[in-house]
Order: structure tokens, then C-alpha cells, then sequence
């Protein structure tokens, strides 16, 4: 199996920026030429990977898995906006793009041997323009100097990071002062001890609640606040954040994706609302290789999905409600979870603030 892994010596990485190992690169260059440059529709670095995986992989390496990165729309819906002329081009171009695979795979007897996965690491949102959230202004009056004169505290994304060590004092200050900004949305902090969903602070939730519990976590972590209004092209879902347009919120327009199957093993015209992630990708991948996937994977093997799989509609999803609030009960923040046979998806976040905090 050739899945990212660069240390294969026939099979390998090619991206449009590098290419590894460095020995796919003449054979690479050979077939392909150069990458093209960045465009936006980004269709020509599209077509470059896809003719990566025509030319390179299928007739020379003949991978068992390919994994096939599209950088577009991504980028283009980032700086059009969703619903935007450019953003729907780009849609095309991709589609257009997965049909020229299918071809070219029909074209030489291999379709109907390959099961095709098309998914987004991402939903999409419109964003607040100018006016969003500027979380690291709201956490600067809360940073003291390190020895070097450099500030303490961190702000990457929604990610707060003390640098100076677990303070949870100021942990707290913090998170009350952005509890009260209505442009804030979800807040979570490290789980508390004895599990549950609230994390240390009251009124967050739990790093777990949004599987962000790893030992390079930083103290607090914030999504921009949701709601379901439409932009002008008609499109539904806005957050606070800055920017025309994106992603990485607990807003149920971020967390829910694209996926779409096809192939041998995939069960047809089926559509199933059964919660999956992208978690759950590489154990199907694994199952439909006749390989038990480790029992180090969080995800599962998308059963209802495929054509010996039980039934969509005999699978018990089981939908749960965690809800944290603040002693005043001014901020209160609900994680919508799904479960599936085992598996707990995070849905959305929903936040509540009173008027006037309850005393
Ligand atoms: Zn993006």
C-alpha cells in the first residue's frame, strides 16, 4: 500500500510544491513537467495532480490506494465566497475533473475494479468581513512578559496557548471575559477530572468533546460564534470569524462534510444520513482491502455503506445533548453529539447568552 507514504520506493508523494522521495522526481518531471502555477479557478494544479495519478501512478506504480489531494475549490471559495460565480466554476472544474478520472479508469477496464471516495476536510461558512472575532486583541490585556520581553500567551486560530505554565487563575479570567463577547461561540478547556463533558473551567466544554485532548493542546480552545442566515448568493450559514469565507468552527455548516462514494463495493443510489467522519475512511479503506483495521483507530468501517453492509436505515443512531453553563448563567453552550455503534460524533455547538446574567 503506497497511501503517504514516501518511503515507498516506486510509488511516493508528488505535490505541486514537492515530491518525494526525491527519486519520483525525474520520472515525475518526465510525465508531468513542471507544476503549473497557482490560479484561481486553482483548476491547472487540479488536472496536475490528477495527471499524477493517470500518468505516474497508474501506469507505473499501480497502487493498491491512492490518495488524491485537490487543493480547489477550497482556495477559491476562501477568497469568492460560497455561492460566488468563481466558487461554482471551480465546483465544475472539479467535478469535471473526478469525471476525467472515471473515464480514463472505464477507458482501461478499471472502473468497475475501483471504488472512488470523494470527501472535504471541511463544510464551508460565510464570514464577518472585517468586524469578526479578533481573538488575540481580546486576550492580549491578559499577557504578562517572559524573561526575553516577549509576550506569554499564544494565539494560533482558536487555539490559546500559555507559555508560561498552567495558570489557572488566568485560564479562567480569560474564558469569563470571552464568554461575555457575543462573537465568541463554543469554549473548551481541558477535561475535568473524573471525565464528563464539561472541561475545567465552568461553562466549557471538554477538550475531549472535540477530540483536541493531545499532549501539544493549548489551555483554551474558541470557535467563532453561528447562525443559519444565508449571504447574498442565497447560501445558509455565517460566522463571526474574519475574511469572506471558511472553516474550523463548531458550526454545523463546518463540521458537516462532503461524501460521496462509488464502485464495486458501494452500495448504489443510497443515501445515508448515519453520522461518519473522516476518521472512518482509512478502516473502510483497510476493511475493503480485507485488512481488520488496528485497534489504535478512533474511526469504523462504514458498514451501511457498502453492498453487504446492513441496511442504512437498521442502524440506531443515538442523538445526545451536553450542556455546560456559567454560575450566573449568563453563557450556556450545548455539544450536539451523534453515536454510532461506539463511535460519538461532535455535530454542532450551540451557544445561549441571557440579556442580563441571572444572579
Ligand atoms: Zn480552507
Amino acid at each position: 500500500m503506497y497511501l503517504l507514504n514516501h518511503t515507498i520506493a516506486t510509488g511516493g508523494i508528488i505535490h505541486s510544491e514537492y515530491i518525494r522521495p526525491a527519486a519520483l522526481e525525474a520520472r515525475a518531471a518526465a510525465a508531468l513537467g513542471p507544476p503549473p502555477p497557482h490560479q484561481m479557478p486553482n483548476d491547472p494544479q487540479n488536472q496536475y495532480a490528477i495527471d499524477a495519478f493517470l500518468k505516474t501512478g497508474l501506469d507505473q506504480v499501480h497502487p493498491d490506494v491512492t490518495f488524491m489531494w485537490l487543493n480547489d475549490p477550497d482556495g477559491t471559495a476562501h477568497s469568492k465566497g460560497i455561492g460566488a460565480e468563481l466558487t461554482l466554476k471551480s465546483l465544475a472544474l472539479v467535478d469535471a475533473g473526478i469525471g476525467r478520472i472515471e473515464d480514463t479508469l472505464r477507458a482501461r477496464g478499471l472502473l468497475d475494479r475501483t471504488n472512488i471516495f470523494v470527501t472535504s476536510d471541511h463544510g464551508f461558512s460565510t464570514h464577518s468581513g472585517a468586524n469578526g472575532l479578533k481573538l488575540a486583541a481580546l486576550v492580549d490585556p491578559f499577557a504578562k512578559s517572559m524573561a526575553d520581553g516577549t509576550k506569554d500567551i499564544v494565539v494560533s486560530e482558536g487555539a490559546i496557548y500559555l507559555r508560561s505554565g498552567a495558570d489557572t487563575a488566568r485560564v479562567s479570567a480569560i474564558v469569563a471575559a470571552l464568554q461575555k463577547r457575543p462573537e465568541v461561540g463554543a469554549i473548551f478547556t481541558r477535561p475535568r477530572a473524573g471525565g464528563g463533558g464539561e472541561g475545567t473551567v465552568p461553562g466549557t466544554l471538554s477538550f475531549d468533546v472535540a477530540r483536541w485532548n493531545h499532549p501539544r493542546s493549548g489551555d483554551i480552545l474558541v470557535s467563532a460564534n453561528w447562525n443559519s442566515d444565508k449571504n447574498t448568493a442565497g447560501v445558509a450559514g455565517k460566522t463571526t470569524d474574519t475574511g469572506v469565507a471558511g472553516h474550523g468552527t463548531s458550526s454545523p455548516y463546518d463540521i458537516h462534510n462532503t461524501l460521496i462514494a462509488a464502485g464495486p463495493d458501494v452500495r448504489e443510489h443510497a443515501v445515508s444520513d448515519v453520522p461518519t467522519a473522516n476518521v472512518d475512511i482509512a478502516p473502510t479503506l483497510l476493511h475493503l482491502l480485507g485488512m481488520t483495521p488496528a485497534p489504535t483507530m478512533t474511526g469504523r468501517v462504514m458498514n451501511e455503506a457498502l453492498r453487504d453492509g446492513p441496511a442504512i436505515a437498521s442502524v440506531p443512531v443515538a442523538h445526545v445533548v451536553t450542556t455546560v453553563r456559567t454560575p450566573d448563567g449568563g453563557y450556556e453552550l450545548s455539544a450536539h453529539l451523534s453515536r454510532v455503534v461506539g463511535h460519538t460524533y461532535l455535530d454542532f455547538t450551540e451557544v445561549k447568552r441571557a440579556a442580563t446574567p441571572v444572579r
